[in-house]
C-alpha cells in the first residue's frame, strides 16, 4: 500500500516588516502577530516518539496512542507539527516500516519520519558498498542492508548455509530459520551469490533482534575470530555493529524480553574466552548522542515547508533558527532518558509508565524532565505547555 504523504507546514501569509531587526525581535514580533491574527505558527517544537512500550505492544497500539498522534496532524490531514519515530527495534526498511505504522496507527506516516535503529549503518556505505557483509536479525536484514546500497549483503541465515555442519545442532531444530517473506533467500538457497568460500566478510551487522542465538553465536564467532572466513586464521577481525544495545524492551509478554544489547554481552563474553583478543565492536540506537543529532535534523526538515512560493524574506530568515525544545517520549531510562539528558539542549525527556518503567516516582538513576502514565498525557502535557492546546 502506497501513502502520498502531504506534510504541509502550513506558512505564515503575513509580511513582518522591518528587515534590521534582530531574529530574536523577528520570532517575537512574528510569534505576536500569529497570534494576533490567528495564524498557524510555525512551531518551535518536535517530538520524537519511542515506538516499543510507548506505542504499540508488539502491533497493538497502547491506550488510544492513535487518538494521541492524529493531535498532530491539521484536519485536513497534513502534518502540523514536526515528529519523527526514534525506535532501536527494526528488520524492514523503513518505508515498509512506515508503512506498517501508517496501518496500525491510522494516521499519514512518511519513511523519512522513521528512525530505526539500523538507519545509521546507511552511513557506512561508502566503507563496504562493495565488501561482502553479512546481516543478522529478525526480519529481512540483507533487504535492509541492500535497501542501504550495500551490494554484498548477505544473511546470517544464507551465509550459514553455505557452509557444512557449521551448526552442528541444527539437525535438532525442527523449527525453521528461514523467514517467511525472504523469498530472495529461498530461491538462491543452494547457490550462493558470493564467492563465500574464498572471499573474506568484512563486516558483520546485527540489524535486529537476532532469532537463532546460539547459531548466529557460533557463526559470528567463526567470521570474527578467523578473520572473516570460517576455518581459515587471521589475526584480524572483521568489523562488528549492532544497530542498538537495549539489555531489555517492552514487547507483548507482561515483563521486558532481552535486547540486543543482551545479545551483544553474550557474544563479547563467548569471544573473549575463546579469542586471544577482546572482541571489538560499534554500537548505535539511543541512547547514543548521534541518534538525536540526527533526529534533530530530520525534525528540521519536516518543520521547513514545503516549497518557499509563498515565504517572504524574513520567515525565509527564520529558518535557521532553531528548536527550542525536542521532546523525546520514551518508555525507557537508561535509553531514552537517558539518551535525552546526554544530547542536551533542546532535549526534554518524558517518561511514560506503559513499558519498561513502571515507577511511581521518577526514576532514580536517569530522571526525566517529566514523568507521566501514557503517551496521551505526554501529548496533554506538550501541548499545553506549548499553548497548542
Ligand atoms: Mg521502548
Amino acid at each position: 500500500m502506497k501513502f502520498e504523504c502531504r506534510m504541509k507546514i502550513r506558512t505564515i501569509s503575513r509580511v513582518i516588516q522591518g528587515r534590521n531587526r534582530s531574529p530574536s525581535i523577528q520570532l517575537h514580533s512574528y510569534r505576536v502577530l500569529a497570534q494576533l491574527h490567528s495564524v498557524p505558527k510555525r512551531p518551535s517544537f518536535g517530538i520524537a516518539f519511542d515506538i516499543d512500550g510507548v506505542i504499540l505492544r508488539g502491533r497493538t497500539p497502547i491506550g488510544d496512542s492513535p487518538k494521541a498522534l492524529r493531535r498532530l496532524y491539521d484536519d485536513s490531514g497534513s502534518l502540523k507539527i514536526p515528529y519523527l519515530f526514534l525506535t532501536n527495534g527494526g528488520g524492514i526498511p523503513e518505508s515498509r516500516r512506515a508503512s506498517e505504522l501508517s496501518q496500525l496507527l491510522g494516521v499519514i506516516i512518511a519513511p523519512v519520519q522513521v528512525v530505526q535503529g539500523h538507519s545509521p549503518f546507511k552511513n557506512l556505505l561508502n566503507r563496504f558498498e562493495n565488501e561482502l557483509v553479512v546481516a543478522t536479525g529478525k526480519g529481512e536484514p540483507a533487504v535492509v542492508m541492500s535497501e542501504y546500497g550495500f551490494k554484498k549483503a548477505v544473511s546470517l541465515d544464507e551465509y550459514a548455509s553455505y557452509f557444512n555442519s557449521i551448526d552442528p545442532l541444527s539437525p535438532y531444530k525442527t523449527w525453521t530459520t528461514k523467514q517467511p517473506c525472504d523469498e530472495h533467500t529461498s530461491s538462491i538457497a543452494s547457490v550462493p551469490r558470493f564467492d563465500v568460500t574464498s572471499e573474506r566478510v568484512k563486516a558483520a551487522f546485527v540489524v535486529s533482534d537476532p532469532v537463532d542465538w546460539g547459531r548466529d553465536i557460533q557463526v559470528l564467532c567463526d567470521i570474527l575470530r578467523s578473520g572473516g572466513l570460517p576455518g581459515e586464521k587471521s589475526q584480524h577481525q572483521p568489523h562488528m555493529y549492532f544497530a542498538a544495545d537495549d539489555l531489555e524492551y517492552q514487547a507483548a509478554f507482561p515483563s521486558e524480553r532481552l535486547g540486543m544489547g543482551a545479545f551483544r554481552i553474550a557474544l563479547e563474553s563467548i569471544f573473549n574466552r575463546i579469542h586471544h583478543r577482546p572482541l571489538e565492536y560499534t554500537s548505535f540506537g539511543k541512547p547514543n548522542p548521534s541518534v538525536f543529532e540526527n533526529a534533530e535534523s530530520i525534525l528540521k526538515q519536516l518543520q521547513l515547508p514545503t516549497s518557499d512560493g509563498d515565504l517572504n524574506e524574513d520567515y525565509k530568515d527564520m529558518k535557521s533558527h532553531h528548536f527550542e525544545t525536542l521532546y523525546m517520549i520514551g518508555d525507557n531510562p537508561s535509553v531514552d532518558v537517558k539518551g535525552a539528558r546526554q544530547a542536551g539542549h533542546p532535549w526534554f525527556s518524558i517518561l511514560t509508565r506503559t513499558g519498561v518503567f513502571r515507577g511511581k516516582e521518577n526514576h532514580t538513576d536517569y530522571p526525566a524532565d517529566h514523568v507521566v502514565d501514557t503517551v496521551e498525557e505526554a501529548m496533554e502535557y506538550i501541548l499545553q505547555r506549548e499553548g497548542y492546546a
